[in-house]
């Protein structure tokens, strides 16, 4: 029997940070890969965002285009609005802006890189702090002894040993069903994200998209889709909720491939598809059943993308560092019970991916609604978006006559633009800054006065030989 004084699941980031942590702390780790090696069997790249390098600092960077050379960070995003005639009716693009207050975040706005480079790089710190790693090796159960989880055993009914097993499983994860902390997700709990991943030439990339490294796709024609730009590759990708599909994911997915406007993109970039993926990805309003008797949850398994977009690797490795140190307290004091591992709860929640999930339910309602529903609320929201930018640059009248039309045409979203607004908006607002939602609006008094505000607006100009 192989004893460890801990045991993780998972060689992804989540669970090498775990590794890591715990090895630094003194602790006899291992932890189980199922791939060849960490990042093989995931989403084949990721933006990680600029708080990877506030928080730990010393660690990322390290992260080198010689030891990964898909990076490509950008210091612009844009986000593209296409109507319901498959029309991109406008973008936006933008740069880190004046309140953004630390570098790199000042700088770039994410840095893109491929799995497959970035699972082996941060698995290495934790093989130097003196983890061990069993790649190739599929945990298929937890031991139990006395009724309580004693270790995990393998495929080949290997067994190992340890009183503290770290389920960084992800998504489907063995341990949350295996530990009885979960059956399985909710259907509006777990995304199915299939992506196109092309490959380009960096020149082309750099010559044509500059400084852009991330573009949201927001349609009245598919849920919100997002690209990403690597050294020598993109990504185009979509997900939405289990129980949010109306038909094939994919379906949709080739809606943004086959827009006019993607198809010049694809032809100048020169780019070629070179595979196509699906992947789960747990999206909650909030982590939930994170921890039992010596058992801990983190990232992906315990449901910790972030509500509103799903970054998931800075929660997991956010998560995976707080569960090795919680671990490490567990054995201190020979105390493995549900109740003592609930420091861990504590832990995270006074991290930075706690204060995200302060206003969890509000970001995962919002999403839901606006980019995630496309024929029910971006049908109105993409021509009112643009009413409002196209209206800028448009001659085709006196500028003071085509302010009142746009006026006058944006009164005519109201009726569906008001309660969205009401029911989603101040919702959120009064979570972020805080204040009571009853004070903050009288839904009566706003139905009632926002309608009247925009009687105001003259319904026809007066000829100036009229007045
Ligand atoms: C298409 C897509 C795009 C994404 N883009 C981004 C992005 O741009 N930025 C971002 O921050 N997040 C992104 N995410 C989310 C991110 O990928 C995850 O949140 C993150 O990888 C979670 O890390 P983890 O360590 O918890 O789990 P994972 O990265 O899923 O790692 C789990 C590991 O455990 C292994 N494993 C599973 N079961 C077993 C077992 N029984 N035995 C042994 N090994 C096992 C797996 O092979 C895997 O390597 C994206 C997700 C998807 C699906």
């Amino acid at each position: 029997m192989n004893a460890y004084d801990i045991i993780i699941v998972g060689g992804g980031p989540g669970g090498s940070m775990a590794a890591k942590t715990a090895a630094n702390l003194g602790l006899k780790t291992i932890f189980f890969e199922r791939g060849r090696k960490p990042g093989e069997k995931n989403s084949s790249g990721c933006g990680l965002g600029p708080r990877l390098w506030k928080d730990f600092p010393s660690m990322m960077k390290e992260l080198t285009p010689e030891k990964c050379p898909s990076m490509r960070a950008g210091s612009a995003a844009r986000n593209y609005f296409v109507n319901k005639e498959g029309v991109v009716a406008g973008y936006i693009m933008n740069h880190p802006t004046e309140s953004v207050s630390y570098e790199p975040a000042k700088s770039w706005i994410t840095m893109n890189c491929y799995r497959s480079e970035f699972d082996p790089w941060i698995a290495d710190f934790a093989l130097e702090a003196g983890a061990e790693l069993k790649t190739s090796t599929l945990i298929t159960n937890l031991l139990k002894k006395d009724g309580k989880i004693s270790g995990v055993v393998d495929e080949h009914n290997n067994k190992y040993e340890a009183p503290i097993v770290i389920g960084a499983d992800g998504a489907v994860s063995m341990v949350a069903k295996q530990s009885g902390l979960r059956t399985k997700w909710a259907l509006d709990q777990i995304t199915v994200t299939p992506q196109y991943d092309f490959q380009a030439s960096p020149e082309r990339i750099d010559d044509i998209m500059g400084d852009e490294a991330l573009a949201v796709w927001w349609s009245a024609i598919f849920p919100a889709s997002y690209q990403v730009f690597f050294h020598d590759g993109f990504h185009q990708g979509l997900g939405n909720w289990l129980n949010k599909w109306d038909k094939n994911p994919l379906y949709y997915l080739n809606r943004v491939i086959n827009l006019k406007y993607y198809q010049r993109l694809i032809r100048t970039l020169d780019a070629k598809p070179r595979e196509l993926q699906s992947h789960l990805l747990p999206w909650l309003r909030y982590p939930y059943n994170t921890h039992t008797d010596g058992v801990i949850l983190i990232g992906d398994a315990g449901g910790f993308p972030c509500p509103l977009e799903a970054e998931g690797i800075y929660p997991a490795i956010v998560t995976g560092k707080a569960a090795a140190e919680t671990a490490a307290e567990a054995i201190s004091a020979d105390n493995f019970s549900k109740d003592f591992l609930s420091k861990y709860d504590i832990l995270w929640k006074k991290t930075s991916v706690g204060e995200e999930f302060e206003a969890g339910e509000e970001l995962y309602n919002i999403w839901k609604a606006l980019p995630f529903s496309p024929q029910e609320t971006m049908t109105w929201f993409v021509p009112m978006f643009m009413e409002v930018m196209g209206g800028i640059f448009d001659w085709s009248q006196p500028h003071a006559k085509r302010v009142r039309q746009i006026a006058s045409q944006i009164k005519s979203y109201m009726p569906k633009a008001l309660p969205f607004i009401m029911k989603y908006v101040f919702p959120l607002l009064a979570k972020i800054f805080e204040e009571d939602l009853d004070k903050m609006m009288d839904p009566q008094k706003l139905m009632s006065a926002i309608p009247k505000i925009m009687d105001l607006l003259p319904k026809k100009k007066k000829r100036r030989d009229e007045t």
